[in-house]
C-alpha cells in the first residue's frame, strides 16, 4: 500500500488526464457517419503522441450495442454507421502515470436521455465522492440516478483503480449496488476510473469471438517461443510492458498474417491476455462517460477535466 503520491507523480498524472481529456474530445468531434474507426482513432491516437503522452490502451471506438474493447486492428475495420452512438474512450500515460476517460457521440440526436443516464450518474458520484466511501454506495448512487432516468447501468462491467503501468489496479468499482461491497472502501491516497455505462437493453453485456486487445500477463518460466514470436514478444514487452496494445500497432514486424500468428501462439501459450469486444446480450444501445479521479487525504482531483478538485462532503 503506497504512502502518498508526490509532486512529480502528480504533475505527470495531471498531464496525462489533460491529453487524454483533449484527445477524448478530439474523438468525439471528428465521429461522423461513414468515417472509419481506424482514421478516428489513428488520429487520437497521434494526438495523444504529438502532446507528449503515450496511449495507456488503444483508442476506443465502440458503437451502438458495442460497450466496450472494439478497436480498429488489423483486417478489422469498423464504418460508423448512420444515427449511431459511440463511445470514444481513450487512455493517456506519462511514463507509466495513467489517465483514463471516456464520453459518448449521438449521432441521431434521438438518444439524448441515453446519454443524459450515463452522464448524470458520474456526476452523482461525484456529488457523494469522499475518502472512505464504500463502493456499495458508487453503485447505488449510479443505479438509482440511472433508474431516475429510465435507462439502466450495464452490471458486468467496472470502474476500476488504477496502478502505474496498469489500467485495472485490482479494485472493482460497481455500477449497482452490490451488496457484497459494503465493506469495501476507497481510502486515499487512490486513483481510480468510474464508468456507469447506461443501456436500454438487458442490463449487462456478453463476449463476442472478436478480440482486438491484448496485453502482456509477464513471462511465465521458460516457455519456448517461435523466433517470430519471440521478436513479436519483445516489442510488445519494451514498447507496452504490461499495458493493453493492438496487433494493429504491430505492423511492419512482419506480415499482417504472421503478427496475427504471433499473437496467437503467445495467447496459447499464456503469454497475452485477451480483452473480447463485450457487446450488450440484449442488443440494446449502450453509452458511456468516464473520468479519471485522484482522491488524496485533503482533495479529489479530477485528473481528465483540467484538475479541478472536488470538495470531499463530511460524514
Ligand atoms: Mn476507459
Ligand atoms: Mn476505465
Amino acid at each position: 500500500m503506497r504512502e502518498e503520491y508526490g509532486e512529480d507523480e502528480i504533475r505527470k498524472l495531471l498531464e496525462a488526464g489533460q491529453i487524454a481529456a483533449e484527445a477524448r474530445d478530439y474523438g468525439a468531434r471528428i465521429v461522423e457517419a461513414g468515417r472509419r474507426a481506424s482514421e478516428v482513432c489513428g488520429e487520437v491516437e497521434k494526438y495523444i503522441v504529438e502532446h507528449g503522452g503515450r496511449p495507456a490502451f488503444p483508442c476506443n471506438i465502440s458503437i451502438n450495442e458495442v460497450a466496450a474493447h472494439y478497436t480498429p486492428s488489423i483486417g478489422e475495420d469498423a464504418v460508423i454507421p448512420e444515427g449511431a452512438v459511440v463511445k470514444v474512450d481513450v487512455g493517456v500515460h506519462i511514463d507509466g502515470y495513467i489517465a483514463d476517460t471516456a464520453a459518448t457521440v449521438d449521432l441521431s440526436g434521438s438518444h439524448a436521455r441515453l446519454l443524459e443516464a450515463s452522464r448524470a450518474a458520474l456526476e452523482a458520484v461525484e456529488h457523494v465522492l469522499r475518502p472512505g466511501i464504500s463502493l456499495y454506495e458508487i453503485g447505488r448512487v449510479i443505479y438509482s440516478t440511472m433508474k431516475r432516468h429510465g435507462f439502466k447501468p450495464i452490471r458486468n462491467l467496472y470502474g476500476h483503480t488504477i496502478g502505474r503501468y496498469l489500467v485495472h489496479a485490482g479494485v472493482s468499482i460497481p455500477n449497482y449496488p452490490e451488496r457484497a461491497m459494503i465493506v469495501l472502501r476507497l481510502r486515499p491516497p487512490k486513483l481510480f476510473a468510474i464508468e456507469p455505462f447506461a443501456t436500454n437493453g438487458r442490463g449487462h453485456v456478453v463476449e463476442s469471438s472478436k478480440t482486438m486487445i491484448y496485453s502482456y500477463r509477464g513471462r511465465k518460466g521458460r516457455t519456448a517461443l517461435g523466433q517470430l514470436e519471440e521478436r513479436v514478444l519483445t516489442y510488445i514487452e519494451r514498447e507496452y510492458k504490461t499495458l493493453p496494445f493492438t496487433p494493429r500497432w504491430l505492423r511492419g514486424l512482419a506480415s499482417d498474417e504472421e503478427v496475427l500468428m504471433a499473437i496467437r501462439g503467445l495467447v496459447l501459450k499464456g503469454l497475452l491476455e485477451s480483452y473480447p469486444v463485450l457487446v450488450e446480450a440484449g442488443r440494446g444501445l449502450v453509452a458511456q462517460f468516464e473520468n479519471t479521479y485522484l482522491m488524496l487525504k485533503d482533495k479529489i482531483i479530477v485528473t481528465t477535466r483540467g484538475g479541478e478538485e472536488i470538495e470531499p462532503r463530511k460524514g
